[in-house]
């Protein structure tokens, strides 16, 4: 990532004039807290960029569970959600992880493991073998239910891999059907939220089983009710407003959109798939990118010389990390930021993450 500088963050709009100062004092103040406390930061790509400018690494998800394994610090002030940092704690649990806000939250990783143990159950009682596959964006208590984890960057290799046709995939059903296109497998669309009856989606996913069988799939994958508010509000329209602006921009989409979006753009990514392709595509000037803005945000400050359509749309828990927050955490290391995850489900928690790692290397 190319290091910010407040005056770059300043004329570009991301920080206003007036701030400037209590900027550049809070980014002094929090480097040298991380310096004298021995403290990693890490940062989500959809943070502020004047919260990725003080971080010690920036990632999507799969990157900074990898980091947080690996992760020698006294503390860890995570710059992201809450579903992060209990990932972080799950993979590096002696080293404590501070979250700056209760508000941090994802209303992706809002479901209940008793429903899944339900759905598990339904499934079993059909006489199905399956592997639960969840999407990182969940609590531990979801993912200790869980075969294996995944990330939208490494959800196909690791369904691929994972030598099980079929598969109950938790908890993003967009996402689901681009795992369920990629690696050949019968998507079976999920249930509406809170409305699951057995007989009924027992009869809706029937004929569904049949036609996989006859068309001779991989498997089948079964999608949760689950979608990220984010990316499930943008629609058709923002990609045919683009299409008719500029005909020539490359439309690249997240897989947490809808999949009739999916079939729209050009090319379907996780977050830093998106900034490599960016990094790696010099010749396109132009590009619409249907994700949160932060990472827009970035790549517009990375990339002055491209130009961004922004179709885009504001996290709020993800705002809710202010660089205000990440100081005083730092400074106070207050109790009611610090994550932990009861240990018996920690262990089961990290098997899935463990083995999300080990197949998606
Ligand atoms: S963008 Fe969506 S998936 Fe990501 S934290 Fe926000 S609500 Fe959750």
């Amino acid at each position: 990532m190319v290091a910010l500088d407040i005056a770059q963050l300043v004329r570009s709009g991301q920080v206003e004039e007036s701030r400037a100062e209590r900027v550049q004092w809070l980014w002094n103040e929090i480097r040298r807290l991380k310096h004298d406390k021995h403290a990693f930061l890490p940062a989500h790509n959809y943070q502020v960029p004047e919260v990725q400018a003080i971080a010690d690494t920036v990632g999507d998800s799969f990157e900074l569970a990898v980091r947080a394994r690996d992760v020698k610090a006294r503390l860890v002030v995570f710059c992201g959600v809450r579903f992060m940092a209990e990932g972080c704690y799950t993979l590096a649990p002696d080293v404590p992880v501070y979250l700056p806000s209760q508000q941090a939250l994802c209303s992706l990783a809002e479901m209940d493991a008793d429903d899944l143990e339900e759905r598990q159950e339904f499934l079993r009682s059909l006489g199905r073998k399956f592997a639960t596959m969840t999407y990182v964006n969940t609590y531990a208590s979801v993912k200790a239910l869980s075969d294996v984890c995944c990330t939208s960057s490494n959800a196909v290799k690791i369904a691929d891999r994972l030598g099980v046709p079929d598969l109950l995939f938790v908890p993003d059903q967009n996402l689901a059907y681009q795992v369920a296109l990629q690696t050949r497998r019968m998507y079976l669309p999920p249930p509406e939220p809170h409305q699951f009856h057995p007989r009924e989606y027992l009869a809706r996913i029937e004929p569904l089983l049949r036609e996989g069988e006859r068309a001779g799939m991989v498997g089948n994958l079964f999608a949760w009710e689950g979608a990220c508010h984010v990316h499930h509000q943008m629609t058709l329209a923002d990609i045919a407003h683009i299409r008719q602006e500029d005909p020539e921009a490359v439309v690249i989409v997240h897989g947490e959109v809808k999949p009739e979006l999916q079939q729209a753009a050009d090319e379907v990514m996780s977050t830093s798939q998106m900034a490599k392709y960016v990094e790696s595509h010099p010749e396109k000037k132009r590009l619409a990118i249907l994700t949160e803005c932060g990472l827009v945000v970035r790549l517009e400050l990375e990339h002055p010389d491209r130009q961004f359509y922004k179709p885009c749309r504001l996290c709020e828990h993800m705002k809710a990390i202010t660089l205000e927050s990440v100081y005083e955490t730092l400074r106070d290391e207050p109790a009611h930021c610090l994550v932990t995850v009861p240990e018996a489900v920690r262990q089961r928690a990290a098997a899935a993450m463990l083995r999300m790692i080990d197949l998606g290397a």
